[in-house]
């Protein structure tokens, strides 16, 4: 598949070392990165668009490196590289998929994670906004996998925010976070009222 915003001049799309696509666009997302081209081309800010939908899949994977990166410590877990996360797990008496264990301790770790379906947390946690959440939280999925937000990085996360400050007057933006390292990118959630979905 081929994107109309591969031929973006100052906000590209990230690839790897192989010259391979990282990301995954649909129609609307393309469409609204085209869109944002124009105005980083404004401003001069060079920029790399670094993430956007994200499957089910791909958000388990993400919380199954958090685990590994946090070498979370779980008596249902041996081996969490090798683990089966949709596999049920014993807990508190009751089976649930091991993914929800494992996205509670990366919740606990400190890492703000959604998970790949609506979840309540099994653990405390502190938000990254520093409130105390107790447990039994019920948590929602990820803007990303809703097929409704981007990652934006570059060497100035402010000044990426100041495009996006400028592009919210013209396209559907519902808001925008600059989340700092280890993400280290500027998220941008739209509104898709008007879309396909
Ligand atoms: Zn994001």
């Amino acid at each position: 598949m081929t994107y109309k915003s591969e031929s973006n001049k100052f906000l590209v799309l990230a690839r790897g070392d192989d010259g391979t696509l990282k990301v995954e666009l649909d129609d609307v997302l393309d469409g609204y990165a085209c869109d944002l081209d124009s105005f980083f081309i404004a401003e001069g800010v060079r920029a790399t668009l670094t993430s956007a939908i994200r499957s089910r899949e791909k958000q388990l994977n993400i919380i199954r490196q958090k685990a590994i990166d946090h070498a979370l410590i779980l008596p249902q877990v041996s081996d969490l590289e090798t683990a089966d996360l949709e596999q049920p797990a014993e807990w508190n008496g009751i089976q649930i998929p091991l993914w929800h264990i494992v996205w509670s301790g990366v919740l606990s770790a400190g890492e703000m994670v959604n998970p790949p379906e609506p979840a309540r947390a099994q653990f405390e946690y502190r938000h990254a906004d520093g409130r105390l959440i107790p447990a039994g939280n019920l948590v929602g999925i990820s803007s990303h996998q809703k097929k409704e937000a981007i990652d934006i990085s570059g060497p100035s996360l402010v000044k990426i925010a100041g495009v996006i400050e400028k592009a919210k007057a013209k396209l559907p933006i519902r808001s925008y976070l600059i989340e700092p390292k280890p993400q280290n990118c500027v998220h941008i959630a739209f509104n898709r009222a008007n879309g396909t979905v």
